[in-house]
């Protein structure tokens, strides 16, 4: 499997199928999408790659942001993003999105890797900083979600 880091081709650790880059400055995670090929409608494989990936728990009322940069469409100069809120841990989430359980069709199809998250925070916050932070971003990248 290519495991270099997708955000800035760095060195990772792999938890399961999930990836970590070794650079704290850089902090991406990307999920392999040799993923796909387990059964993941199945609840009982869906949770054990959680914890195969050591995904840790959350608690009931922790939000987090997250930005995930999408693989570029065809003849496309600039990097796109999605920026989503969620009450699972964002590495969490972002399986949800490619293994499209309630996913964002944009990360569903061209989710490469999660380049940052913030949180936990209260659900105040996240509902504040989710669109802040697309903003902040769209000066660099074409932004989804983000609203
Ligand atoms: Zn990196």
């Amino acid at each position: 499997m290519k495991d270099k880091c997708r955000a800035c081709k760095n060195e990772t650790s792999q938890h399961g199928f999930l990836f970590k880059c070794i650079d704290r400055n850089c902090g991406a995670v990307f999920w392999h999408r040799k993923i796909l090929l387990e059964n993941l409608e199945d609840n009982n494989v869906f949770e054990k790659q959680l914890s195969l990936a050591e995904i840790p728990l959350v608690n009931n009322d922790d939000y987090f942001v997250y930005v995930i940069q999408l693989s570029r469409k065809k003849n496309e100069v600039q990097d796109s993003i999605y920026v989503g809120m969620t009450l699972l841990h964002p590495h969490h989430r972002y399986l949800n999105h490619i293994s499209s359980r309630k996913g964002s069709r944009h990360v569903t199809k061209r989710g490469k890797v999660m380049i940052q998250y913030e949180g936990p925070m209260s659900r105040k916050e996240a509902i504040k900083r989710e669109p802040e932070l697309a903003e902040e971003l769209s000066e660099n990248y074409i932004v989804y979600g983000g609203h």
